[in-house]
């Protein structure tokens, strides 16, 4: 009984594959008729042939802090608002671009819903299902219809991690491009190298002081030998913390050559100063 059963299943398993097929193999006849002869089709690739759209380029940004405190207090919108400072040319020329998509695709979707020759084919199709080349037809006209790129946002994920660099949290944003061209103008109020903005500045300093690892704060105390950079203290009741030379404050960045150790009690008299 259990061989009947398995041989009966087998043998339907198989009449299933013949059918996929044989369906398979009438659509490909068909599609190969219509992509010679239809004339709707023909009319479309003229139409395709003289519109020429923009790529899609993607600015999404990521990053991963390995220091929770930074993970939590710094936003996607602070990171994005960085980034921009680097990247809002280019960020800029794709959003124009992606606006001439729309308008060019307009024009397009106008001349494309004009096309009327459903049905009609350069020669008779001898042997063909009239119903069955209409829906095939219909399908193909769908299939080669353009579909640029219309929207333009910047996904921003930040992760965290632990020092080893396995992730255990995560946070993500998207901003459309009216919010990104907001943030752009507000990137160009500039005075020298400072942004006069407040909300700018602050997302901008508080990214460049997260750019201070835990894996960049351990070399740097081993760079200066685990001793306090202007009273040489060291060992456990220094408490070395790590000071940027010239503050984020005043235009300083977190790279190697600004940064040092400092005992707390130094960092504190120091305060924002630049000695
Ligand atoms: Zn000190």
């Amino acid at each position: 009984m259990n061989v009947l059963a398995a041989v009966l299943s087998i043998i339907l398993v198989l009449i299933g594959v013949a059918v996929t097929v044989l369906l398979y193999q009438r659509r490909q006849k068909y599609d190969r008729f219509l992509l010679q002869h239809s004339l709707c089709l023909k009319t479309l690739r003229e139409i395709n042939a003289r519109y020429r759209f923009f790529p899609c380029v993607s600015f999404d940004q990521q990053h991963t802090y390995d220091n929770e405190y930074f993970f939590n207090n710094i936003s996607c919108e602070d990171y994005l608002i960085y980034q921009l400072q680097f990247i809002k040319k280019d960020v800029s020329s794709q959003i124009e671009k992606i606006r001439t998509n729309r308008q060019l695709y307009a024009n397009y979707t106008e001349e494309r819903n004009k096309i009327s020759q459903f049905g009609q084919f350069q020669t008779a199709p001898d042997k063909l299902n009239e119903q069955v080349l209409l829906k095939r037809e219909q399908h193909l006209l769908k299939k080669q219809t353009l579909a640029p790129a219309m929207q333009f946002n910047i996904a921003v994920t930040l992760y965290c991690s632990k020092i080893n660099g396995y992730v255990y949290r995560r946070k993500r944003a998207r901003f459309t491009d009216a919010e990104i061209l907001a943030y752009i103008s507000r990137l160009e109020q500039k005075n020298g190298n400072f942004y006069t903005d407040r909300k700018i500045w602050n997302s901008i300093c508080r990214v460049e002081r997260g750019k201070v690892s835990n894996k960049m704060r351990f070399s740097i105390f081993a760079r200066d030998g685990y001793r306090c950079r202007i009273c040489g203290a060291s060992g456990k009741f220094a408490r070395l913390e790590i000071d940027h030379i010239i503050p984020i404050a005043k235009g300083g960045r977190s790279t190697y050559n600004n940064l040092q150790t400092l005992c707390h009690s130094c960092n504190t008299k120091k305060g924002s100063k630049i000695l």
